[in-house]
């Protein structure tokens, strides 16, 4: 058996920056990935997706410059090029992240791993052992239980297609199916959104799903809702879908699933440690990442909060931080997180939408509203409006939520979160001379 001061099962974006930061506090660190080192974000996930949605917003610029003067016509995307010149992109960041674990001196190891109790792991035909254990296994995504769901595809197949499709359905309602529908029509495919009720992105403040639906419609993309799908069937023509009456709603090339991601803990043998998963296979974690066996953590997609590439980060960073940097109270503060949706256009947020925020604070709740054209869309042929939302609460107008829709938006949330974080009020934004 060999030893270390640290297992770490996962090297997607939590596990790396984890066992990196451990290693620089000196810690004896032993990485395992059974994969492809990086994990979902950089793979299949944040980076190829970001490569896909600046390909699509390119395409739409020419739309734009026509405005200005340039007689360009709609050009075909190169999609063989595209996908050759991401896919090279992303092997030269596994490159520089398999040469960066080298240099932090963590041991990597090719594999996948079990428990064989709360100290040790099986990988492969080794045992390793280490008083500490952290859990950064990720997710993958769901496909429905429904005749024919094999035909579909999920994000992961979207990264391998060969050729740009050219009737898709996208089904789905969260971030992905956005997203990548938009990646989609914006590349010029005839595209189609099945929701299964009324608005995507239920989740955050309305304002952002009902101004993206009314902008995805506005684009000519098709969209279906309160759209439930019982069958795919294939057929000479595409894949036949068929809602669950038995009824033919479209036929398509391609069908895609973006409806959640499940975790990836069914494989480690957690009982062996004496962990429990919970109901939907999430690794359930205190304040501090501590998991209910002494000695395991887990952190990032796995445990079932906020699934994003710098939560993941942040968590593996505090988590080395506390094991082995001497800051026992070390820990992520999973308030405020600021997120962006790549969709056309991209959507900002942090903090609480209007119906949570009313929820928790109710009548000492005042809502902000603004919406203007970007100058960029002067000469356009379309006018779209730009929308922002502030949220505040109390006597101080302290801003507690901050939602924004339009051009541009992706890049100066940052600038907003810092300020929410700090506690600013809408008399600090006031006083903010504007540029
Ligand atoms: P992962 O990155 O999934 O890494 C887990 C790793 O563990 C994997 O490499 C896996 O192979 C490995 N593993 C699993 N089981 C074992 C085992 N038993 N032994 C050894 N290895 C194992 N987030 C953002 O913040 N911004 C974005 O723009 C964004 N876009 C996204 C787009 C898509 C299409 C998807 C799917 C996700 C996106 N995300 C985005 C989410 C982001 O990718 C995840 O939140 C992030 O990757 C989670 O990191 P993680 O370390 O928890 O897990
Ligand atoms: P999400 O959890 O964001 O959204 C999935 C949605 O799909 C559900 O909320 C639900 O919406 C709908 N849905 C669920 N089941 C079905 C079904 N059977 N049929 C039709 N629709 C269904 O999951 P995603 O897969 O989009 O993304 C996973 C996570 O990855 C995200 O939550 C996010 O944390 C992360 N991510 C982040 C990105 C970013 O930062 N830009 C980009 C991509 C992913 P409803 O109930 O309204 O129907």
């Amino acid at each position: 058996m060999r030893d270390f001061d640290l297992l770490v099962i996962g090297g997607g974006s939590g596990g790396i920056a984890a066992a990196r930061r451990a290693a620089e506090h000196g810690a004896r660190v032993c990485l395992i990935e059974r994969n492809l080192l990086g994990g979902t974000c950089v793979n299949v996930g944040c980076v190829p997706k970001k490569i896909m949605w600046q390909a699509a917003q390119l395409r739409e610029d020419f739309a734009l410059a026509r405005g200005y003067g340039f007689a360009l016509p709609d050009p075909p995307v190169d999609w063989r090029h595209l996908k050759d010149a991401r896919d090279a992109y992303i092997a030269r960041l596994r490159k520089i992240y398999a040469d960066n674990l080298a240099a932090s001196e963590v041991t990597h190891i090719a594999g996948a791993a079990s428990f064989v109790d709360p100290h040790t792991l099986q990988v492969n035909d080794e045992t390793l052992g280490a008083p500490h254990i952290i859990i950064a296994t990720g997710g993958r995504p769901q496909v429905p239980d429904l005749p024919g769901a094999e035909l579909g595809i999920t994000s992961d197949g979207f990264f391998e297609l060969q050729a740009q499709p050219d009737r898709p359905l996208v089904v789905g309602a969260g971030y992905i199916a956005v997203e990548l529908a938009g990646v989609l029509h914006g590349l010029g495919s005839e595209t189609t959104l099945a929701l299964r009720k009324d608005l995507p992105l239920r989740s955050f403040d309305p304002m952002l799903g009902e101004g993206l639906l009314e902008r995805m419609r506005e684009s000519g993309m098709h969209i279906r809702t309160r759209q439930q799908i019982g069958e795919l069937r294939q057929a000479a023509e595409g894949i036949e879908v068929y809602d669950p009456e038995g009824e033919v709603i479209g036929t398509h090339d391609c069908v895609l699933w973006a409806i959640g991601r499940s975790p990836a803990g069914d494989e480690l043998n957690a009982p062996a440690a004496g962990l429990t998963l919970n109901e939907r296979g999430f690794i359930p974690t205190d304040e501090q990442q501590n998991t209910e066996a002494q000695g395991v953590y887990a952190l990032g997609d796995v445990t079932g909060r906020t699934a994003l590439t710098p939560v993941a980060i942040a968590a593996g960073r505090h988590l080395a931080d506390r094991l082995f940097g001497g800051q026992p109270e070390a820990r992520l503060d999973y308030r405020d997180i600021p997120s962006v949706i790549f969709s056309h256009p991209p959507l900002a947020s942090v903090g609480l939408s209007e119906p949570d925020a009313r929820a928790e604070y109710g009548d000492a709740v005042r809502v902000y509203q603004s919406e203007f054209v970007n100058l960029r869309h002067a000469l356009g042929e379309h006018k779209p409006r730009t929308r922002i939302k502030l949220i505040v609460t109390g006597e101080d107008e302290r801003v507690i939520g901050c939602h924004l829709l339009g051009d541009g938006v992706d890049e100066i949330l940052q600038g907003f979160a810092v300020a929410i974080k700090m506690g600013a009020t809408k008399a600090d934004l006031d006083r903010t001379v504007a540029i």
